[in-house]
């Protein structure tokens, strides 16, 4: 078997030479945005390039008709190694996240892999997830897709996104919604409160209570409570009988984060008891927190450093503070995982706006793509080339 080093080079060589064929991916979906679960020519476009590249697609997979995966065999069976592609944009600033981005960095790694199959034993896939930014039926089409198993069969899952900063194993936070509708009995405010049961008294207490739990919250775990009274009365002389309290929960630790969802129930529980009301308490997970796999996240780091990009250590953007959540959380519970961020804009660039969907087309944002491009390639490399590389991260995986 070749030598792995010449086989990154080769691969490096690969995206160059699919440079023009990316910006121009990447410059047609900044100018023809779709939003999630709507992602129609999007998908075909990519599509499009697998199919001309040699893969075997399948398009609408898992009943998400705007999910894809495409397949590259190599000599024999052997690991199977895939990189996601995103293409949603956002209401009103279309690419404000640069999803563009990440749809060419999917395609450009993955077909730069596909030209040296014919030396290795595995698969490469790239797998299209609409729908990240959360529109549509297909909302969070990674979650339905970790629901299906659909990631338990890959030895290693792989993605960038663009950002105002170079890193890599960044954590996100898992995140829970909890509705709490009270329901009471209304009456006469002031000529006969005694009648009434009221139901934003309920809320009220609830509301007081979940924020009291912050006090109490474990310091590591990066608990986030926020929460609004979505409904409260229709007029100040009536005693409320319905009031409504929406609540999002969120934790970088899978584990501590249904703990404390369920600590929000009690808060609805002791509130309604408190008032002689009743309540119905909706819990509902939307992503999963992110799993670090040490061992993936290194290699990824690393082929970023060999490029010559000026990244934060791995160790130390994992202690880091994390601030959003995504979907690839629920990829990262299911198979080793691992994410970079490339920077394509200035640091106090903000994240969904026009600034960062028109940074995405400028020369630094397609020339970062391009290096994310190649990081991707080359860890994939590493990941099927040396099995004993799929082996520690597995390893990890099953430990942690
Ligand atoms: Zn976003
Ligand atoms: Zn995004």
């Amino acid at each position: 078997m070749m030598e792995i080093n010449e086989l990154k080079r080769l691969v490096q060589e690969a995206v160059d030479y699919q440079r023009e064929r990316l910006f121009a991916i990447s410059r047609w979906l900044y100018e023809n945005p779709e939003l999630g679960s709507e992602e129609f020519k999007a998908s075909e476009l990519l599509t499009a390039e697998l199919e001309r590249n040699g893969f075997k697609v399948d398009r609408g997979i898992l009943g998400i008709p705007t999910a894809f995966s495409g397949s590259y065999m190599g000599k024999d069976k052997g690991p199977r190694v895939a990189v996601l592609a995103e293409y949603d944009a956002l209401p009103g600033v279309g690419h404000g996240c640069g999803h563009n981005l990440i749809a060419a960095s999917a395609i450009g790694s993955g077909i730069a892999v596909s030209k040296v199959m014919d030396k290795l034993k595995g698969e490469v896939l790239v797998v299209g997830t609409p729908a990240e930014e959360g529109h549509g039926p297909s909302a969070g089409s990674k979650v339905i897709m970790a629901e299906k198993g659909f990631w338990d069969n890959m030895d290693a899952v792989l993605m960038l996104h663009p950002s105002t900063r170079w890193s890599v194993g960044d954590l996100a936070l898992g995140i829970w919604t909890v509705k709490m509708e009270f329901e009471g009995r209304t009456s006469h405010a002031a000529a006969s409160p005694e009648k009434g049961l009221n139901a934003l008294n309920a809320a009220t207490l609830a509301y007081i209570a979940t924020h009291m739990l912050r006090q109490e919250a474990r310091r590591d775990a990066n608990l986030v409570i926020h929460g609004i009274i979505s409904e409260g009365g229709l007029a100040s002389n009536i005693i409320p009988d319905r009031a409504v309290c929406d609540f999002g929960v969120r934790s970088s630790d899978e584990n501590y984060l249904k703990l404390m969802v369920d600590k929000v129930e009690k808060c609805a529980e002791g509130a309604a008891l408190a008032t002689g009301t009743k309540v119905k308490v909706t819990k509902k997970k939307l992503y999963s927190s992110k799993k670090v796999n040490e061992p993936l996240t290194e290699l990824l780091w690393k082929n970023h450093v060999a490029l010559g990009v000026d990244m934060a250590d791995w160790r130390e953007s994992i202690r880091g503070m994390p601030m959003a959540s995504t979907d690839f959380g629920d990829v990262s519970q299911r198979a080793p995982a691992a994410a970079s961020y490339i920077k394509i804009a200035e640091e106090n660039t903000p994240g969904h706006s026009r600034e960062l969907a028109d940074a995405s087309v400028t020369p630094i944002g397609l020339e970062a793509m391009i290096l994310g491009t190649k990081a991707l390639a080359m860890t994939m490399i590493d990941l099927i080339a040396d099995p004993e590389n799929i082996e520690r991260a597995k390893k990890y995986f099953n430990t942690h």
